[in-house]
């Protein structure tokens, strides 16, 4: 068995997989994702409860990395910094699985004996079972009247930068609403640039600061009324965080429709007070057009404002998942993947695609398993699932 990725997925199926006496081979730069592909200055959205990677014997929490460190427990009121969750990671993966090859995998192909794997170090082998954990790049957006100007460099998607204070002195245009798009507009205005959000919501949501470390402190007709889950508090974030087995047998639509609107655009509750007042926010606008200005962008907005010239646009956008855009494999694989309307992959139960022997976890089971596997505290349902399929079916 071959795992592709060494982010919060890749390494908690790595050692569930282990615990299950598979022989496993782990390809990727641990946590590089959050090093490379997420902004310096950047702190969870998620507590430190929803933030653990799921180890068999859950010895590994985040709450066991900080005692390990000699730290305070923390709860729910605590942001975790990203330069400690990348901490967290690098110490699972030393304890958990040690063997990690650091190396890319570039190319798969299905041919007899199973999958064949090239990788970037010029090694070639073949394994007779797959799981793909390689995270959210491949399926950044970037909205499509952007798009010439990314290769003019005036434009960027989020998970482009890990560093924004090279825009400093900068006008800079960030274009979305959500967690992703306010915090890295936050950043950059910290960081001495320009920034002006353009939001198509109608206004800024933020979340409510939690009163409780601990979400069973609450008082019981609270915690009745909504209950705390790692999604957030509700019957429903429960129901997605408790029951992702449940989700996969809502009709296609149902799904998709709830993975696009369930925990719609938010900010972070400690994001307010680095949001209001400190930047323009145009919200109600939508960018229809943009073109290069001498050497900067002029965007033309829907909305009261209705051009705004810029230095940068960084589009905080999202993600949309689409096996076209997995181009490690082969066209021939792809073709053979079933997929959604959407184009996502459809998975068994197991988290196996309709190719026998490739598996897909993380983002790219959100159209089959639900919303919390956008997030860490997804590992555990998917690492157990994947690692008993594997191990009963004799992998
Ligand atoms: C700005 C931002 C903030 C976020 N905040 C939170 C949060 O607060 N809480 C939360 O739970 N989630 C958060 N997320 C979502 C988070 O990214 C995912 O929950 C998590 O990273 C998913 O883990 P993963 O292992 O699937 O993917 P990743 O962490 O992306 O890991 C994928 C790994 O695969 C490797 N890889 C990719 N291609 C190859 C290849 N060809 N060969 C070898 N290796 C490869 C990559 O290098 C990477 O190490 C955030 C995401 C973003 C963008």
């Amino acid at each position: 068995m071959t795992v592709v990725g060494a982010g919060p997925y890749g390494l908690s199926t790595a050692a569930h997989l282990k615990a299950r006496n598979v022989p496993v081979r782990v390809l990727g730069e641990p946590m590089d994702s959050w090093r490379s592909r997420m902004p310096d200055g950047m702190f969870l959205k998620s507590t430190p409860f929803a933030s653990s990677i799921s180890d068999p014997a859950a010895r590994h929490r985040f709450e066991d990395f900080r005692a390990d460190q000699g730290q305070a427990w923390v709860g729910d009121r605590y942001a975790v910094p990203v330069a400690e969750f990348i901490r967290y990671g690098e110490w699972f993966q030393e304890r958990c699985v040690p063997e990690v090859q650091r190396a890319a995998v570039v190319a798969i192909e299905y041919g007899p004996g199973g999958f064949r794997l090239s990788l970037d170090t010029g090694e070639v082998f073949t394994s007779r079972a797959v799981v793909l954990a390689t995270g959210l790049s491949s399926y950044a957006r970037v909205p499509s009247e952007l798009g010439p100007l990314v290769g003019a460099g005036l434009a960027s998607h989020s998970s482009d930068h890990a560093d924004l204070a090279k825009f400093a002195g900068q006008r800079v245009a960030v274009i979305g609403a959500g967690q992703s798009a306010l915090e890295s507009a936050a950043l950059l205005h910290e960081a001495g640039a320009e920034p002006v959000v353009v939001a198509r919501t109608r206004r800024l949501v933020f979340g409510s600061p939690p009163e409780y470390d601990q979400s069973s402190d609450r008082a019981l007709p609270h915690r009745l009324a909504e209950p705390g889950s790692a999604l957030g508090p509700g019957w429903q974030l429960f129901a997605y965080s408790r029951a992702p087995a449940a989700f996969r047998h809502l009709p296609d639509t149902q799904r998709a429709y709830r993975v696009r609107t369930v925990l719609g655009p938010a900010g972070a509750w400690w994001l307010r007070e680095r949001v209001g007042g400190r930047f323009p926010v145009l919200t109600g606008h939508t960018v229809w057009s943009a073109e290069q200005a001498g050497g900067c962008v002029r965007l033309r907005l829907r909305g009261p404002t209705e051009v705004l010239e810029a230095d940068h646009v960084l589009a905080a956008t999202g993600y949309r998942v689409d096996v076209e855009r997995l181009d490690l494999l082969d066209k021939g694989l792809r073709r053979a993947l079933r997929r959604t309307s959407e184009g996502a992959p459809r998975l068994f139960e197991s988290f196996e695609s309709s190719v026998p022997g490739l598996y897909l976890t993380g983002l790219a089971a959100v159209d089959t398993f639900g919303p919390v596997m956008r997030f860490v505290c997804g590992t555990a349902f998917a690492a157990r699932r994947i690692s008993r399929a594997v191990a009963t079916g004799g992998l």
